[in-house]
């Protein structure tokens, strides 16, 4: 049989794009390589599928921000080109996500910006995807196929897999994500796929990850400890990035979400060579000079505490140690004994201490992969490739990545269901 389309990937995007088909009537066949579809899905957002978010929208007050949560090397924001991700959500905003949630039968709730489905559960979205499919009656999912390769054939599309089978459709969507967490899927292979038909693929780098430092010492100390913070991220001796939010300190480096927003800087930067340096203001709601006199004050206010003492009003206390041991101050060291010079290196530590970035959590601990195929090389009102006539790609195949908060699946969607609908209009 000849499907009208073939679907390479049942992940979060494939899903969309296979409801979306086999609404409009077209016959759809996914291949998934894993044992069930949406693994992914369903280790999203702590297993609460942070599905998208509510500045997801063309409204013209929430553009800078919505511009700011995607990042891309491919040239998408050119003037001349109206730009990748402003095509893709003028057609498919935060509310179209919710509407085509509610269509499934996922109702939503939001947490500040943050939408997720109102049961809470990854599950219910993934189940949701897949029962949607096999309500339309014309798609098929077939699971535990991998993919090995596509051959255009005269019918359209025909795809190898590694047991052996050939399926062959007329129109192809290649939804088969990028290389973060093989364990739940994506494993690169989309990137070969795409690259076989010619498509240019920007270097891919783990993104939403966290950090690995050279500061042993200290971060053997501060183990454990989330604080807030500001995470000032600098290539080459400038500023490229800085988040604030909870840091979490880890025995290697860094984490949390604003070093995960953060990271796919430092992943660029490493794979080219630059050195990657992160700045730490362990205080961000406090000013130097309201820092120092806050210290100087209870320092005379109490002689005889230890130094660490003195801080255990502003700062966690493996923090303050860790710190601590960075200025060579003893913590035990009396108050009325530190000089006003010591009392300044506190401060500055507190402030801007830097750590070397020596490497990222890499693939397999990262939650999205920035890079992919260009974004270029693919029409944002169809998805389809600018190259090959009835190949679509989509989802974090491409060369787009979101920061955290639902950036990442909204595109999914969308991507995955402007391109199921245009290839079973056309
Ligand atoms: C732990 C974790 C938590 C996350 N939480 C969130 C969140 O809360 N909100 C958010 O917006 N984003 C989140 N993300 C990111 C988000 O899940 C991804 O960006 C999104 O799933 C990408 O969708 P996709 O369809 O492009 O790829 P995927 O969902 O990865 O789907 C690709 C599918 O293709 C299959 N496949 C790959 N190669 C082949 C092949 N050769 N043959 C057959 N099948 C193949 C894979 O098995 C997989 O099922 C999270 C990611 C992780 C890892």
């Amino acid at each position: 049989m000849i499907f009208d389309l073939m679907v390479i990937g049942g992940g979060a995007s494939g899903l969309a794009a296979a409801v979306t088909a086999g609404r409009l009537g077209a016959s759809v066949l996914v291949l998934e390589r894993m044992k069930e579809p949406g693994r992914k899905i369903l280790a999203s957002g702590n297993g609460r599928c942070n599905l998208t978010n509510q500045n997801i929208s063309s409204d013209i007050d929430k553009e800078a921000r919505l511009f700011a949560a995607y990042r891309s090397d491919s040239d998408f924001s050119s003037a001349s080109d109206e730009g990748f991700i402003r095509h893709v959500i003028s057609r498919f905003d935060s509310k179209k996500a919710e509407e085509f949630f509610a269509s499934t039968g996922v109702l939503t709730h939001s947490r500040g910006e943050y939408v997720y489905p109102r049961s809470d559960q990854a599950k219910t979205v993934r189940d949701a995807l897949v029962r949607a499919c096999e309500e339309t009656g014309s798609v098929r999912i077939i699971t535990g196929c991998r993919v090995l390769d596509i051959a255009c054939a005269s019918e359209g599309f025909t795809a190898a897999c590694e047991d052996g089978k050939a399926f062959t459709a007329r129109k192809l969507i290649l939804a088969a994500g990028g290389r973060s967490q093989e364990k739940l899927g994506s494993d690169g292979s989309g990137e070969r796929i795409a690259a076989s038909f010619g498509h240019h693929i920007i270097p891919s780098v783990p993104a939403l990850c966290s950090l690995k430092t050279d500061d042993p010492g200290f971060f053997r100390a501060a183990a454990g400890v989330r604080s807030e913070g500001r995470v000032a991220l600098y290539i080459d001796g400038e500023m490229a990035s800085e988040e604030i939010g909870e840091i979490q300190y880890t025995s290697t480096g860094l984490s949390g979400i604003p070093v995960f927003q953060v990271s796919r800087y430092a992943g660029k930067a490493l794979s080219s060579g630059s050195g990657v340096l992160a700045r730490l203001d362990l205080l961000p709601d406090m000013g130097s000079e309201a820092l120092f006199i806050y210290l100087s004050g209870q320092s005379k206010a109490h002689p005889d505490y230890a130094v660490l003492d003195l801080l255990s009003g502003i700062l966690n206390e493996k923090l303050s140690f860790a710190v601590l041991e960075k200025t060579d101050i003893a913590a035990e060291k009396a108050a009325c004994k530190l000089s006003k010079r010591e009392l300044h290196k506190i401060c500055n530590a507190l402030k801007e201490s830097s750590f070397n970035i020596t490497g990222t959590a890499g693939f397999e601990d990262s939650q999205v992969t920035s890079g992919g195929v260009s974004l270029n090389e693919v029409d944002p009102d169809t998805m389809m490739s600018k190259l090959v006539p009835g190949l679509y790609i989509t989802g974090e195949l491409l060369d787009f990545d979101g920061i955290c908060g639902g950036y990442n699946l909204h595109m999914a969607w969308a991507t995955g269901i402007i391109a199921g609908r245009s290839a079973s209009e056309s």
